[in-house]
């Protein structure tokens, strides 16, 4: 275990299985630890109902992460649900793309969201900013890659006259390492959480379920979720990726 940072850290915290590993990750490396959430429309309801009851869990899983995780913010972002029912009017039915991508998807949702934390964070004198983004599974998403986030992190700055510093803690990892280095920061109990607690499911399942949780076990994000999670269980020495 590393020596604390003194920094504090601002996490974008939906309450799902990225960014609560995300959280954990922020938990174990800032002496303080902020959570911000974005409501933007009733398909992420479960996923939002998620958060408290997470954060919950994190306290009382170490004294330590208890210690350091202070207030969370939920924004209401329901704008992007407006600019996706509009989009929906001229389209099918609900559906996904060939990428995997819900045909709802709001393009620059996550550059909105970066602009928002940010604002939030230069409040509360929070400098860095923790996110889920991730090249390596959703590739399909340009607001989500590596070049993307590190051009928002020279925007924020130049704007809000700061000095933020961008982590994504999973861009390079699949969704195998991404439970693997669950159990790394928090062992079998964060396993637990992230399984038990936290929701993925594109259309909000969260009743049906299995060995890796919650969710209908068929929609693009339940499939990445279980195959991620059967390929760290047959991996639980690490050795590949
Ligand atoms: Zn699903």
């Amino acid at each position: 275990m590393t020596a604390v940072d003194p920094r504090s850290a601002l996490v974008l915290f939906s309450g799902g299985q990225d960014s609560t590993t995300c959280l954990a990750w922020a938990l174990e490396r800032y002496a303080k630890v902020e959570t911000v959430g974005f409501d933007y429309g009733q398909r992420h309801a479960v996923e939002l109902s998620c958060r408290g009851p997470v954060r919950d869990a994190m306290r009382r899983l170490s004294p330590r992460w208890a210690e350091r995780l202070g207030d969370d913010h939920l924004l209401d972002a329901s704008v992007l649900a407006r600019i996706g029912a509009t989009a929906l009017t001229t389209e099918a039915a609900i559906g996904f793309d060939a990428e995997g991508l819900p045909n709802t998807f709001v393009p620059g949702r996550n550059l909105l969201f970066l602009i928002l934390a940010a604002a939030v964070a230069a409040r509360r004198n929070l400098t860095i900013l923790v996110g889920g983004m991730c090249e390596t599974d959703f590739s399909g998403y340009p607001d989500c890659r590596d070049d993307a986030v590190k051009a928002m992190q020279v925007a924020l700055n130049l704007g809000m006259n700061r000095r933020f510093a961008l982590e994504t803690p999973l861009m390079w990892i699949d969704k195998a390492a991404t439970w693997r280095l669950a159990a790394t920061l928090g062992g079998a109990a964060l396993v637990a959480l992230v399984r038990d607690e936290t929701h993925t499911c594109y259309l909000g399942d969260h009743r049906t379920r299995h060995g890796w949780g919650f969710g209908c076990g068929t929609c693009p994000a339940c499939l990445l979720r279980a195959r991620g999670y059967a390929a760290w269980r047959g991996d639980p020495e690490g050795q590949s990726g």
